[in-house]
């Protein structure tokens, strides 16, 4: 299955800035986008409904809205600088995929895109449209 992410370069800007700025708690945000064919393009970043920063990604699936089919998952920063998914993450994933920004949150080489069997995902930033 050869898939392949898009971010645009808003998006993976949003991200990274949201995981600094929560530093050293963590943060979480919902991708919008859409799927064509093999290819998912993340264009839009939501925060989600009664986030409570720092407590732990399973915190949002608590608060989540209705099902949106914009909705293609959930990013969340790993203060720790750990870029894969955790066996907790695993077992909590919502959506197509997960995105993981790990410390330091400097460069897009700190974003990884993960299925949810946790393997990474080829993915790519393009320039906004
Ligand atoms: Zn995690």
């Amino acid at each position: 299955m050869s898939k392949i992410i898009r971010f645009e370069k808003a998006v993976a800007d949003s991200i990274l800035t949201a995981a600094m700025s929560a530093y050293p708690r963590e943060t979480i945000l919902m991708l919008q986008g859409k799927k064509v064919g093999d290819e998912i393009r993340l264009n839009n970043v939501l925060i989600p409904p009664l986030a409570t920063y720092g407590r732990g990604f399973s915190v949002l699936l608590g608060s989540m809205l209705p099902w949106d089919f914009t909705i293609m998952g959930v990013a969340h920063s790993h203060p720790s600088g750990t870029l894969k998914p955790s066996m907790h993450d695993l077992n909590h994933f919502y959506g197509r995929i997960m995105v993981i920004a790990a410390h330091p949150f400097q460069s897009y080489d700190d974003l990884g895109v993960f299925d949810s069997r946790g393997n990474k995902i080829q993915h790519e930033i393009i320039p906004d449209v």
